[in-house]
């Protein structure tokens, strides 16, 4: 175990394979000694079942408290339904940047992937389609006939997350910053982004490099030779789609973790959904999980305590204990004590 002060976090377990995957974690975080006294909280479906809201006001004031969170999944229902709690928490505590760090852990020839990847995709989370206005509008007798989203961009916000995505680079000896964007098309949204990025790109000349692509291109170039890419910035529904193609470069949605990161607070959690296929069935891969708790103890500065789960993690995998989504047969919880044995007998 840890000295030092424990650091109270906001644990939500959240929905579908969310309880199985945080217990996981649970256990092998007490098994490392990290220094986390958790303030167990409720959000998303679970929380509108058994409390009315997906948001309760006790989740709302620990986190106004403790300002630090792992949070698994939360389900969202598509089309209609209420509005997704993560976009609502990004919004409402200013999370303004979202990291999405993948990296190759297993031998590739295992998965047919692709080998010695790291990339790190940092995301703008507050703004773009996802803060926007739905509407109907009326077309002839159909009063639902069209539907308008009206997505932002400001000026401030585009300055805010490349200046974040140079200065990440700077901090972990990263070489380049790759500003993907659509500025061909949706000229002034997309445009405002690049025209931004490049004078922020122009601060970090001589230290950073850094070059440009349009979305598209750069999905098909993630396929085609993924290692040219090292630092990613882009808008909010770009780097929500690229971070999900990354993922899948590197072994798939059960190991890619994310950092949802404001001025004062830090929301760590998986990438992927509450997978309702699989909840309840103690299939689920924590591992995902578990890497965004390696990103929350980088954040409290227990990064010793961040490398040895890191190397645990790689180690159990490589040793061939594998959830199925990774083509193993383990069990979540088989998974979760060859992970504690390792790292008792590391
Ligand atoms: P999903 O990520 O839940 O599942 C996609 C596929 O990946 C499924 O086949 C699932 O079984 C598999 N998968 C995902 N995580 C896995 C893991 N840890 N181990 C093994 N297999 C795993 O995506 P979806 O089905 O599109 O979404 C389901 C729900 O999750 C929706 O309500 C959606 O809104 C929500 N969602 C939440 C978040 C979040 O809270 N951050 C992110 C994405 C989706």
């Amino acid at each position: 175990p840890t000295a030092g002060q424990p650091i109270p976090v906001t644990l939500i377990p959240g929905d579908g394979i969310g309880p199985e995957i945080t217990q996981a974690t649970r256990k092998v975080l007490t098994a490392l000694g990290a220094p986390f006294l958790w303030d167990e909280q409720k959000a998303g479906a679970t929380a509108l079942e058994e409390e009315g809201t997906p948001l309760p006001e006790a989740t709302l004031r620990s986190l106004e408290r403790t300002r630090l969170a792992l949070k698994a999944p939360l389900a969202t229902p598509s089309g209609t339904g209420f509005r997704s709690v993560n976009v609502t928490l990004r919004q409402k505590f200013d999370l303004y940047a979202n990291i999405r760090p993948a990296r190759t852990l297993i031998p590739q020839e295992d998965l047919r992937r692709y080998d010695g990847l790291d990339i790190v995709l940092i995301r703008e989370n507050i703004e773009g389609y996802y803060a926007a206005r739905d509407y109907y509008l009326p077309q002839g007798d159909d009063p639902q006939g069209m539907a308008l989203s009206a997505g932002y961009t400001t000026r401030a916000e585009c300055e805010r997350i490349v200046t974040h995505a140079f200065e990440y680079a700077l901090a972990h000896g990263r070489k380049k910053v790759t500003l993907v964007h659509k500025a061909n098309i949706l000229k002034l949204m997309s445009g405002l982004f690049l025209e931004t990025g490049r004078k922020v790109a122009a601060r970090y000349e001589g230290r950073i490099a850094c070059d440009e692509r349009i979305v598209d291109a750069c999905a098909m170039q993630l396929c085609l030779n993924p290692s040219q890419f090292d630092v990613i910035v882009t808008t909010n529904l770009f780097g929500d789609i690229l971070s999900d193609q990354i993922s899948g470069l590197t072994g798939g949605l059960g190991l890619a973790p994310g950092a949802n990161i404001g001025e004062n607070m830090a929301i760590f959690e998986a990438v992927h959904g509450s997978a309702p296929d699989i909840a309840g069935q103690n299939k689920a891969n924590p591992t995902a999980l578990l890497l965004a708790s390696a990103l929350m103890l980088d954040h409290t500065g227990h990064e010793a305590l961040a490398t040895r789960l890191r190397n645990a993690i790689t180690t159990t995998l490589q040793k061939g204990t594998r959830t199925g989504d990774l083509g193993g047969t383990a069990t979540t919880e088989q998974f979760t004590a060859a992970l504690i044995k390792t790292l008792e007998d590391a």
